[in-house]
């Protein structure tokens, strides 16, 4: 053991992987990295499991015909992964310092690790709508996850708001309890799959309240949701409604705090990536919603997951015969692709 500059114990360790984040995209990575290896340790973060843990049920992942929790898929990678080695931290990278080779990550609980190579795979957290009494009620009938307090909603009223995947598959998740479930929508098109908008349109607990935004949210006497305010985003005409719940599911930010500093980020903060699922920092790799907007799938970040592990085993082995450039590495490296971003 040493001790870095501010007394922080410190690993005197070189390792050759470390995982920042606990989703599909971060065991797998582990999976790959530990069978090749590469002894590598995944830290978890504050939210284990990432989003999927987030999600009741998971029915377009191959291999499970029957459709699984997303707890549980998220289990089964784990433990997968530490059969071969993998080696998991309930820690919370505060820092990731890539000015040096081997580069350095301090935790939260105090810990500093050296590390050749590192796979960021923080992923994203649910978008706000910023209105009045939406921070304040969250937890007293605002909610961003269906699966973690549908129960609270028994026989009661609640409106979700957006139209994409997410609002249709976690309202018909809501009607298991709820006894009316309302799709609030900006527009009169959904993005949500058609097989999500045929099952939601045939519930028949599920309304929908289309070209309408939500404006303010209002509690009642007893400090929970009562009503909300909307507006018509065709005819501009406000109204109010009542409802016990607003569960918002309007897209996604993406998890980009520790590497704002050194890393080529796009207009929307997803870290960019070449097809080989490397940063503009050689040695560092990025999968899942960290880097893909588009995708974001269980299934994609499983793949990238993949790629990012079996890059960084190269990139190790080809430390031997090629001089590391550091952080301020030729982005001739990188992929044509994203060349022109690194470039700009
Ligand atoms: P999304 O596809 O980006 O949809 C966000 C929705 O919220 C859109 O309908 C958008 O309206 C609306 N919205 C955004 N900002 C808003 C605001 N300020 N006020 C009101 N409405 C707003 O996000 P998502 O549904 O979370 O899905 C993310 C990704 O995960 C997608 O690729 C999706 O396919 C995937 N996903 C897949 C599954 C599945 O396959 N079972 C389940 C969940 C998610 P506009 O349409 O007008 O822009």
């Amino acid at each position: 053991m040493t001790f870095s500059s501010n007394g922080v114990s410190a690993d005197e360790h070189v390792h050759d992987v470390l995982i920042i984040g606990s989703g599909p995209a971060g065991f797998t990575a582990g999976l790959y990295a530990a069978r090749a290896n590469l002894n590598p340790i995944l830290f978890t973060g504050q939210e284990y499991g990432g989003q999927v843990s987030l999600t009741y049920e998971i029915e377009n992942y191959p291999g499970f015909p029957e459709a699984l929790g997303g707890p549980e898929l998220v289990e089964r990678m784990k433990l997968q992964a530490e059969r071969f080695g993998l080696k998991v931290e309930f820690d919370y990278v505060t820092e990731l310092d890539v000015d040096e080779h081997p580069f350095t990550l301090r935790t939260e609980a105090g810990k500093v690790y050296r590390t050749r190579s590192v796979i960021a795979t923080t992923g994203a957290r649910p978008r706000y709508l910023h209105i009045p009494g939406e921070e304040d009620l969250t937890g007293r009938g605002v909610s961003y996850c269906a699966t973690c307090d549908g129960f609270f909603f028994r026989d009661k009223d609640v409106v979700v708001v957006g139209g994409g995947d997410s609002a249709l598959e976690e309202g018909l998740f809501l009607t298991k309890f709820a006894s009316r479930v309302r799709v609030i929508h900006r527009r009169d098109e959904f993005r949500a799959s058609k097989i999500l908008q045929d099952r939601a349109t045939k519930h028949d607990k599920v309304e929908f309240l289309l070209n309408k935004v939500v404006t303010s949210i209002h509690p009642g006497a007893e400090g929970t949701v009562t009503n909300i305010d909307l507006k018509d985003t065709v005819d501009g005409a406000d109204s109010n409604i009542e409802t016990d719940g607003v569960f918002i599911f309007i897209g996604h930010i993406p998890n980009n705090d520790l590497y704002r500093k050194d890393f080529h980020l796009d207009d929307e903060g997803y870290l960019v990536t070449d097809k080989h699922m490397r940063t503009n920092v050689p040695g560092v790799f990025a999968a899942g919603e960290i880097q893909d907007k588009v995708f974001k799938q269980v299934a994609t970040s499983v793949g990238q997951g993949c790629a990012a592990a079996m890059q960084a085993g190269k990139f190790i082995e080809d430390l031997e015969t090629h001089p590391f450039a550091g952080k301020h590495a030729d982005p001739r490296e990188l992929d044509p692709d994203v060349l022109s971003f690194v470039q700009a």
